[in-house]
Order: C-alpha cells, then structure tokens, then sequence
C-alpha cells in the first residue's frame, strides 16, 4: 500500500468548536461523583484542581462495532493503535502531515477500530502510548470515508470528535498503563508475514501486511537536527525487534511522542503486532517505521504471541553471558567433599531441587587475561539484556545510561579439566573472592603478580603484555580446588565457584 503524504486536518470535515468562555461556563460548580473524571484524567491539566468532567445522563456501554454514524450517546474503551499528536505539541514532525489544533488518535477493542479526533485543551500527548486504555464518552460518529479522509487507515469506518471541557457532553480518559491489563488483547486476525520477507520483498508490502515481532533492545532515546524543516530537535527512540524469520533483527525507529510509547517495553517479553508497518529503504539496511496508517498492538494475547514470548525467553537464557553472583543460597556445610568435574554435572543434572556445596580439583588450561584486555572484555556486566564488557570494573550501559560496577569476565579463566572432563570458567559463576584468590593465589604457591594488591580488580591497571606474562603465563597448568556451589531449585542455574584454594593443589602438584 502506497500512502499519499497528504495532511491529516484533510481527513475531517470542520467541526464547530465550543467556545472557551462557553467551556469555562460550568466551571468550579460540580462535585465529583463516582465516574467523574479528574482534570488531569479528562483532558483538564490546565485548570484548577477542583474541576472534574462527570457525564450527564446515560451513556450507553458499546463495542466500536456497534457504534453507528450520527448523533449517539455512548461510552466505550479501547486501546491506543495509533496516534498523531497535534502540530503544536510536536514541533519537531513534518509540518504538513500532522493536525493542528487536535490529536488524531486510533482505537481498538475486541471488536474493531475507530478514529478518535481529540481537540487539545491539556497535556495529552505524552499519554498517547501504542497499548494505553482510554474510555471515551462520545455524541457524534462520522463516517470516515475518501470523502472526509484523504488517507484511509484500512478497517477504520468511523471518527468521533472529542472535545475535553467541563461543559461538554463528550470525553475521553487516560487510564494508567496497568489498569485492566488482559483486556483487549485480541490481535488483529493473524494473516503473518514473516520479517525477513517483508524486509526483503521486491515488491511494495500489500494492503494488511502484518508483523508479530519482539523487543530485543530499546535504546536511549537521542535528539537529532531534522533535514526538513532543517535544524529542529528531533527525539527519536530506536528499537530492535526480531522474529525467528530474522533473528537478527531490524530497527524500528520511533520519533517524537511515539518515543514515550517504548518506555514500558520490555527487551525479549514486549510483542508487537505491526499491521501496515512502514519499509524505510533510505539507510544501507531496511528498516521499520510507524507511518499514519500503521497500526500498533502491544503484547497481543493469541498463540502466535505466546509462542513468540516463549522463543525470546529462550534466546534471552542463551544469551546470558554475566550472571551476577548470588548472596547466599548455598548449603553451610561442604557435604560433597573432594569431587570429579563428571560427578559434578551428575549432580547437578540429577537433582536439580538440591543445592551443595563441594570441592572440585581441577587444572587450569590457560587464562586469557592479556587477550582479553586486548579486546577490551576484562570485565563484564549485564543490562538492557545485552553484555556490557570494559576494560575497567566500572562502565555505563550504552542503552539506559546505567552506571554499573563491573564483575571480571569469567571467560578470562579459559579452560578448567580433571581427568573425568574439561570445563569453560564462562559457564560457571565466580565469586569476587574466588577470582582473587585464583589470580593471587594463598599461601606459599601464590603467583604474585609483582607490585599488585590483592584484589582482582587491581589487574585492570596491568597492560596486556603484562598481563600475558606475569598472569597468564604463570597460571598455565596450575593445578588448584575450587570451592563449587549449587543452589538447586530457584537459583540461578548455574555452578558458583565459592572460593579457591591453592594448598589442596600443591599437594595434587607434588
Ligand atoms: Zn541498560
């Protein structure tokens, strides 16, 4: 489907608009009854405190497919699809694509979608998120046909002019974004194409194209200078979404209001169904975008969903490289006493509801220390759901701007074997005293890194080659016990080395 760029304000006819004095008329005379709406909820930030919307008489609870062209007086809800906030509030979009002096809003609910034309009189555009509930009071529905609308957003037969004031017989609330969260989750009928097709289709996507995708990172929003108009801020939040036809990815990149909408997405759990999704072939890679006639479902129910969340969860294990290690949680007492790497994994495998601790005695094949500062991966956190490595214990989280402390990546440990088998130091989880204690060793077989203290973290000032002979060489083949731990059921899954002890080695050694 080719979208005409044409303006919004072309879509409606000119409706009349109440008058301010004549909002302003009812003001400061009614008392809140039990469905009123407070200011900040109706559309009245700007007025005083004490003034709420409350519907007079009876509205009748409607579906959107039952509302009727013409004069009604019904109220029903649905959730945000779409939305174009007014000129006014958005300074940043193309002038010519957006209203002025209203905010174009789509719904939906189990049943179908209405256009919703909210005149501006408060601070609404950070409330229209893709997924937020809003009920709306209305007493007039228009057909939304060529005739009104030179864009047709495809399933959209109706609008309904909504004007917020004290006075009015129709309005609409926001509700918070937790409030009746399973309600209106039914998807859009699920005709799928996959991503990577719709990526890399020749041809232009037809009318009713529809993309299940998940969240994979959502990045810190940043401001750029627009080309056209040239020199404005624009906001824009770049979000990464996949589906198993791509797991790789594509960007979906939101500008100005829309950017509010990512705050609440969740990377590997956030499903969005796109219907009539935008294809931007402008960058060297296709990406996605939300143009006026693209729909947003956020977490639709179904089991096309459900299968996607489920596939997430499983890429998001696998992709865990830095599990923090855990306070506690391991048994007091040492029960297993001297163990083989085989009986290890038996264990654990065997009765996962048990945790223990035990002694592992194990030859160290060779750390990777230098090589690793050389590729700037010495210490490792994780956030957003993607590994943060740097030099230094400490760094910020590119996505979120989070300051973290650092833990050292236990992939610096390489390799670790008995003679029952062999193990990479990065599956397991390692204490801060256990990695000082393997670089620092105790008692009289220690490697002693010369004029270090003994803290794992005072390596980070070593150079590479520094650390690839005062470190790692003199690690190689080291034999040393480590103190291991599981948790059992409810941990965090994976063997936790407690601490490490290089008297039992010597001993192995000799
Ligand atoms: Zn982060």
């Amino acid at each position: 489907m080719v979208l005409p760029n044409h303006s919004i304000q072309s879509f409606f006819p000119k409706i009349p608009v109440p008058s301010a004095s004549h909002a302003a008329a009812g003001r400061g005379t009614l008392q809140k009854p039990a469905d009123a709406l407070a200011p900040s909820d109706a559309g009245g930030d700007l007025q005083p405190e004490t003034q709420v919307w409350h519907p007079k008489g009876v509205y009748k609870e409607v579906n959107i497919s039952d509302l009727q062209p013409g004069s009604c007086k019904v109220t029903f809800k649905g959730r945000i699809v779409n939305s174009s906030p007014s000129l006014e509030t958005n300074p940043g979009s193309k002038k010519s694509m957006l209203p002025k002096g209203y905010h174009f809003l789509v719904l939906k609910d189990d049943t179908g979608l209405v256009a919703i034309k909210l005149v501006v009189t408060a601070n609404h555009h950070t409330r229209l998120q893709f997924g937020r509930l809003v009920t709306i009071w209305a007493t007039t529905a228009i057909v939304y046909t060529l005739t009104t609308a030179s864009l047709l957003i495809p399933h959209v037969p109706l609008f309904i002019p909504i004007h917020p004031s004290l006075t009015s017989p129709s309005s609409i609330k926001f509700h918070p974004l937790s409030t009746s969260p399973t309600l209106y989750r039914l998807p859009s009928s699920l005709n799928l194409t996959p991503l990577l097709t719709f990526l890399t289709s020749p041809s232009p996507p037809p009318t009713d194209t529809r993309l299940l995708v998940c969240v994979d990172t959502v990045f810190a929003p940043r401001t750029l200078k627009s080309k056209n108009p040239p020199g404005l801020d624009l906001v824009m939040t770049e979000v990464r979404v996949f589906d198993e036809s791509a797991p790789a990815g594509c960007s979906l990149k939101l500008w100005c209001n829309k950017t509010t909408s990512a705050l609440g997405w969740t990377a590997n759990q956030t499903v969005l169904l796109l219907t009539n999704p935008r294809r931007e072939t402008a960058g060297p890679v296709p990406e996605l975008g939300v143009g006026l006639g693209t729909l947003v479902e956020v977490d639709p129910g179904g089991y096309e969903a459900g299968w996607l969340r489920g596939m997430a969860a499983g890429r998001a294990e696998r992709q865990v490289v830095c599990v923090p290690f855990p306070e506690g949680g391991f048994p007091e007492e040492e029960g297993e006493g001297v163990c083989t790497l085989a009986e290890v994994d038996g264990r654990v495998r065997g009765e996962e509801g048990s945790g223990f601790v035990g002694r592992v005695n194990v030859l160290v094949l060779g750390t990777k220390l230098g090589e690793m500062k050389r590729m700037g991966k010495l210490c490792c956190a994780e956030c957003c759901h993607l590994p943060l490595y740097a030099a230094t214990p400490s760094a910020t989280c590119n996505t979120c701007d989070t300051a973290h402390s650092l833990v050292l990546n236990p992939a610096v440990f390489g390799r670790l074997a008995d003679e029952t088998g062999c193990l990479s130091a990065s599956k397991m989880v390692w204490s801060d005293r256990a990695c000082t204690e393997l670089l620092f060793g105790t008692g009289k077989h220690k490697p002693d890194p010369s004029g270090v203290t003994e803290d794992w973290r005072s390596i980070v000032g070593m150079d590479v080659s520094a650390l690839k002979e005062e470190v790692d060489e003199k690690l190689a083949y080291c034999r040393v016990t480590l103190v291991v731990g599981w948790q059992g059921e409810g941990g965090v899954g994976r063997v936790c080395v407690l601490g490490v002890d290089w008297e039992d080695g010597d001993e192995e050694l000799m």
